[in-house]
């Protein structure tokens, strides 16, 4: 059989733990054997970026600004554990933030539906897309507690000096305050990085802040959000045939609840936060979560929305076999190959990217799983069978 090729490199990243072992098999058994691969490759595993003082993650970083498709594994973020489990030089950063701002990019996450895993919400038959903010609010805050009564001031002074204070309160008694910020460029980033990952998934985008209540701060959102679609997406979206909403956060998960999903819901940096694993849990699994990570100028880096799962790795080094879901993992892939082919107007290697996921979906459909999925199955006359790691991947491959 001759495998399929395409022109330019996608950017590889291998990562740590168990998903690094299953990203070689994942290569090996569900892509190799179809498809040429033309990577650029860069290992950010732990312990190639210690040894490297992290910069392989800042040249992954350069290579997907360069190439505009990568397709990363899960890393460790290291903390005070992992820098003894590994002597490290550092406590490195986690990659995921240095990519994040080198692209200056927004996280989308969606679920992979799948019959016989049945959301919490039954009526969720589509994927909900969250795009969440990654930049200021509360998680660049300054927040100070007093004892006693106090007036608290913001005051913002202008690079030409000019002052601007506004009373926050006038305490009785103890009291906490807190100071927040976001800029216009992040914001309108955001709003860029949300229509042109509709454009690219036709899909509608749903905006949702608190205006009625913030009515400078979030108000600035919902403008700025307007002002850009205006100017730069309202013809491409009506050829597109979908549509950009704007509504009241309440309203919005009131209609979220009630919807068959299908959408893309963009939110600030909390709202994104607490929703994100909202709609993770009503969907059924971590391990069932894509995450996309899109720049302003439509650069794409594709990866599962789970962390090296810990667990089945120290189960693996013992030499014992674990049930780890590659799902999001091989979805990663695809994310990349389809991207790639689309960009290159390659039909056959979108095609191929469409078939892999298919053949999951119909293993998983078909009651052949990993042991996260067994307590979500549910189908009318099939016993669901929990298989191996490599064993599920060799499944899989069988509905190629
Ligand atoms: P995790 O996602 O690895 O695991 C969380 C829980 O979900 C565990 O109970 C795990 O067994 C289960 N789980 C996750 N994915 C699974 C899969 N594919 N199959 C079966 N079960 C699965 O997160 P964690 O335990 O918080 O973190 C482990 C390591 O991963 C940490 O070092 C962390 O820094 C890293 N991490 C990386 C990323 C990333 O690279 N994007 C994201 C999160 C965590």
């Amino acid at each position: 059989m001759t495998r399929i090729t395409y022109n330019a490199p996608i950017v590889e990243m291998q990562g740590d733990e168990m998903t690094r072992i299953l990203w070689d098999y994942i290569k090996e058994i569900l892509i190799e054997p179809y498809v040429e691969l033309n990577v650029d490759y860069y290992d950010l595993g732990l312990i190639n970026r210690d040894k490297t003082d992290d910069s392989v993650t800042v040249k992954a970083a350069e290579a997907i600004k360069k190439y505009g498709v990568g397709v990363k594994c899960a890393t460790i973020t290291p903390n005070e554990q992992r820098v003894k489990e590994y002597s490290l030089k550092k406590m490195w950063l986690s990659p995921n933030a240095t990519i994040r701002a080198a692209l200056d990019g927004t996280v989308f996450r969606a679920p992979i539906i799948c019959e016989g895993i049945t959301p919490y919400i039954p009526t969720w038959t589509k994927p909900i897309t969250i795009a969440r903010h990654a930049y200021g609010d509360v998680y660049k805050n300054c927040e100070i507690a007093t004892d006693s009564g106090a007036k608290a001031e913001l005051v913002v002074t202008n690079v030409n000096g000019k002052k601007t204070t506004g009373l926050i309160a006038n305490a009785d008694g103890a009291a906490v305050f807190q100071g927040i910020h976001n800029t216009d460029k992040s914001i309108i980033s955001f709003a860029r990085a949300c229509f042109n990952y509709a454009l690219s998934t036709s899909q509608d985008v749903w905006f949702a802040t608190k205006d009625t209540i913030s009515k400078t701060y979030d108000g600035r959102f919902k403008n700025l959000f307007a002002e850009i679609f205006e100017k730069e997406y309202a013809n491409k979206f009506s050829r597109a045939g979908i549509n950009y909403e704007y509504t009241l956060i309440d309203d919005s998960v009131a209609r979220v609840i009630k919807s068959n999903g299908g959408f893309i819901w963009a939110l600030k940096n909390y709202d994104g936060d607490v929703m994100s694993d909202m709609v993770a849990t009503a969907y059924g699994s971590l391990a069932m979560m894509t995450s996309v990570l899109v720049s302003p100028d439509g650069k794409f880096e594709y990866e599962a929305a789970h962390g090296t799962v810990t667990r089945h790795y120290y189960k693996h080094l013992k030499g014992e076999e674990t049930s780890t879901n590659p799902v999001a993992t091989i979805f990663a892939w695809t994310g990349a190959l389809g991207k790639r082919g689309e960009l290159e107007g390659n039909g056959e290697l979108c095609a191929f990217a469409k078939r892999l996921e298919a053949a999951c979906l119909k293993a998983i459909s078909g009651g052949f799983l990993t042991g996260d999925l067994v307590s979500l199955f549910r189908r009318d006359g099939i016993e669901p069978r929990v298989l191996e790691s490599r064993e599920f991947l060799l499944k899989i491959a069988e509905f190629m």
